[in-house]
Parts: structure tokens; sequence; C-alpha cells
């Protein structure tokens, strides 16, 4: 099919959302010569959705074996499109996972790291502060190291995404929100205040909309949207949060699912900290992006804790969201029903990583192509997906 402009135009595949994993799948199914049509509500580059900010962590660092083979799949994707967009964007700098003696979830990375023959380090307190005496840490806790943690630089990744999919033929139309997507007779038409769009194939890409666009289709999933915070905060001695120097960090708190990262300075000034699942459950439309001062607080002084070189000045924050599957998996599959159409949420604040390799994934979905991955976690009709929504997160 041809991908011509106006306002009846037919392509091949048509992307809502052009966010990262929408512009991962336009850049997979332009550079493969096929038409396709990218529909985002906002400008590039914009801060109301989950991709937004200046980096994102890449790990193996999972308990399962099929995120650690999706996970080895994506740096080499990452690399792929280093080279199509001729930018670095991921940069390697090794990374910490820190728990308490009775943190299982160390011992689950570890077992994985073996099975996969990843190499690592299980490290003491001691050994921890010794090679990297940024921290201070409470006594007892442990870590396991592996050297592969990599920083993504998340705004220009997306931003290398789109320029690429553009410069392999793909159309981008930005503030043109999708108002209607209706399926029939094998293809799927699109409607927005502009125009409507055919196309054989629709992947909706939504993020944090996902929930309500998959219920205007009337298909009701228990997911979630959760506001989370990023909070740059000034050190005494900057060089000794290069990358190199610093490494990446995933903390896990005990008796809940809240996450403490810490990302070196990269593109930025300061260190990066985050507790996430501390913020509010959001509605998508409202457009709250504020940083709330009671969590922008706990991580001020969680950083200057583990950190005693935060100056406890706060330099750079800002909001992002979370998309929330009850058992944090994504869902990637084809909508029950109308296999034309293709949903993707791959957040639950951990997909960024996979992004690449999501919109091989999503075109394989789209064009019907081997998936290439096992995706069976993914499932839309899974059993996690079928639960009532929980009624305090119904805002
Ligand atoms: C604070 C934070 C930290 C994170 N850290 C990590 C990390 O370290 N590592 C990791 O792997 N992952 C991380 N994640 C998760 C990762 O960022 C997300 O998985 C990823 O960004 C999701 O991309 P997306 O394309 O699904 O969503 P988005 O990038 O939000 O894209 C969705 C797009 O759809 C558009 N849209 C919605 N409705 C419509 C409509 N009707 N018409 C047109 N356009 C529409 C939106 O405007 C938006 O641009 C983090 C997330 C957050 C918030």
């Amino acid at each position: 099919m041809s991908a011509s402009a106006g306002s009846e135009s037919v392509f091949d595949v048509i992307v809502v959302g052009g966010g990262l994993m929408g512009s991962a799948a336009a850049w997979r199914l332009a550079s493969d010569g096929r038409s396709v049509l990218v529909l985002e509500q906002f400008t590039p580059g914009h801060v109301y959705g989950s991709s937004h900010s200046h980096s994102r962590i890449i790990r193996l660092a999972y308990g399962s074996d099929d995120y650690v083979a999706l996970a080895r799949a994506s740096y080499a994707r990452w690399r792929d499109l280093e080279a199509d967009a001729g930018e670095p964007l991921m940069e390697l700098c090794g990374g910490l996972d820190l728990g308490m003696p009775d943190a299982e979830y160390v011992d689950e990375i570890r077992d994985c790291y073996v099975r996969n023959g990843i190499p690592h380090e299980m490290m003491d307190r001691g050994e921890i502060v010794a090679r990297f005496p940024q921290f201070r840490l409470p006594d007892g806790m442990r870590g396991v190291y592996q050297p592969d943690y990599a920083l993504l630089a998340a705004d220009d990744a997306v931003a290398a995404f789109g320029r690429v999919a553009r410069e392999h033929g793909a159309v981008f139309r930005y503030e043109e929100p999708v108002t209607g997507i209706i399926p029939g007779n094998g293809s799927v038409t699109v409607r927005t205040a502009q125009g409507t769009y055919t196309g054989s194939r629709v992947i909706l890409a939504a993020g944090a909309w996902m929930g309500q666009m998959l219920g205007s289709l009337g298909l009701d999933l228990p997911l979630y949207v959760r506001k989370e915070f990023l909070v740059y905060s000034r050190v005494t001695d900057p060089e000794a949060f290069l990358p190199g120097r610093f490494p990446l960090v995933i903390h896990r708190f005990p008796g809940n699912l809240s996450l403490g990262s810490f990302f070196p300075s990269f593109r930025h000034e300061g260190v990066k900290s985050l507790i996430d699942r501390l913020g509010k459950v959001i509605d998508p439309d409202g457009g709250d992006i504020s940083v709330d001062a009671e969590p922008l607080e706990m991580v001020r002084t969680y950083t200057m804790e583990m950190l005693p070189q935060a100056t406890g000045e706060i330099l750079w924050t800002g909001a992002c969201r979370y998309t929330m599957t009850p058992d944090e998996d994504f869902i990637l599959d084809r909508f029950p029903g109308s296999p034309e159409i293709i949903v993707a949420s791959p957040c639950s604040g951990h997909g960024f990583k996979f992004g690449p390799v999501i919109g091989d994934i999503l075109a394989n979905l789209a064009t019907g192509a081997e998936i290439g991955h096992d995706i069976s976690r993914f499932r839309i009709d899974r059993p996690a997906l079928s639960q009532p929504h929980p009624v305090e997160l119904v805002v």
C-alpha cells in the first residue's frame, strides 16, 4: 500500500501513540518498507507520558529467564538503532541490585545470572563501600554487581526512533489525537479531528491512555496510572558520579514493592534518584505533572542518607507516568476478536530497555511475521488481567 497524504489515506500500519513504543514499531516497519502513519496527540518530546527525561536503565537483572532473553536481544537492537541514527544512545556503566540480608530477590537475580551464564559479583556491604565510596549503606546490606548495566539516553532515543523512521518513509502527525478506532472487513478505520485514515493493521501504543482506549473498544482491563517523580540532586564532587565511577543502583525495600534507584550524571547535572510507587493514582487526562511535596522530600532525604555527598539541593525534578498491570507484566498481543488491532502496554515501570525489541514484536504481530521472541507472558487473556479493577485505585 502507498503512504499518500490526505484525509482518507490508506497505510499498511497505523500506530496510535508516538512515544517510545510507537516510534520503535514505526522504525522497524518503515525499515522493512511498510507504509506507516504515526498519530500522536501531543508535540514531539512532550512531558505528559512515560518516556521523557535524560535516562533509563537497561539491565539483565531479572529473576526470570524470558525477561533476560528479551533484555539480551534489546542490547543488540539498541546498537542497531545507534548505527542507523548515527549517534550514541547507550552507555555501559555497571549496576548493583541492593537489599538487606533477607532480600530474596538478590538471590533470585544471582540464580538467574548463574542459569544464564551472566558475569556477576556478590558483594557485602564492606566490599560495596570499598569499591564505591560514594555510598553510606546500612549494616548488613548486600548486593549483586553486574557490569552490563547501562544508561539509555531516553529523550534522545525517542527522537532518534522518530527521525530514522521518517528517513525510512514513516509519516508522523503530531497534535492529532485519535478519537475513534473502528475495526471491520480486515482493516481498521482511525478517526481524528483532522481526518479519517485506513490501516490494514493498527498498533495501539497509547501509554497511560491505553486503559481508556481499550475501554472505548469494549475491553475493560485493570490498568491504572501512577504519577512518578525524578529528582536530580547536587553532589559535592560531581566527577565521582560520572558513569564509570558511579554505578546504576536498584534498591528494593523490605515489605513493599517500591524501588529506590540511583543514576550516574548522564547528559545532566547532579545525581538522579527516585523511589517509585510513591505517587498518586491519576487520571491521564488530568494533565497533572506537578511534583508533590511529600514524595519529593522522601526522595531528597533518602538520597542524602545513601549518598553523603548529596547536599540536599534539588537541581531539577519532574513527573512521569507508570501504566500498571496487576502482575507488572506487559501486554503485547492482538485484540481479542479483532486481530488487526495490536495492543502494546509495556510499562509497569520497566519497559524502556526493551523498546527496540518491543518495536520488532509489534511489527511482527502486525505483519504476521514470526515473532522471534517468547511473548507468552504478555498475553491479553492471562488470568491476572481478568481480575476486577481494584476499587481503591479507580480515579
Ligand atoms: C519515572 C520512570 C522511570 C522509568 N525507568 C525505567 C527504567 O529505568 N528502565 C526501563 O526499562 N523502563 C523504565 N520506565 C518505563 C518506561 O519509561 C516505559 O515502559 C516506556 O516509556 C513506555 O513507553 P510507551 O511508548 O508505552 O508510552 P509513552 O512514551 O507515554 O507513549 C504513549 C504515547 O501515546 C500518546 N497517545 C495516547 N493517547 C493518544 C491518542 N488518543 N491519540 C494520539 N496519541 C495518543 C501519548 O501522548 C504518548 O505520547 C520508567 C518510567 C518512568 C515513568
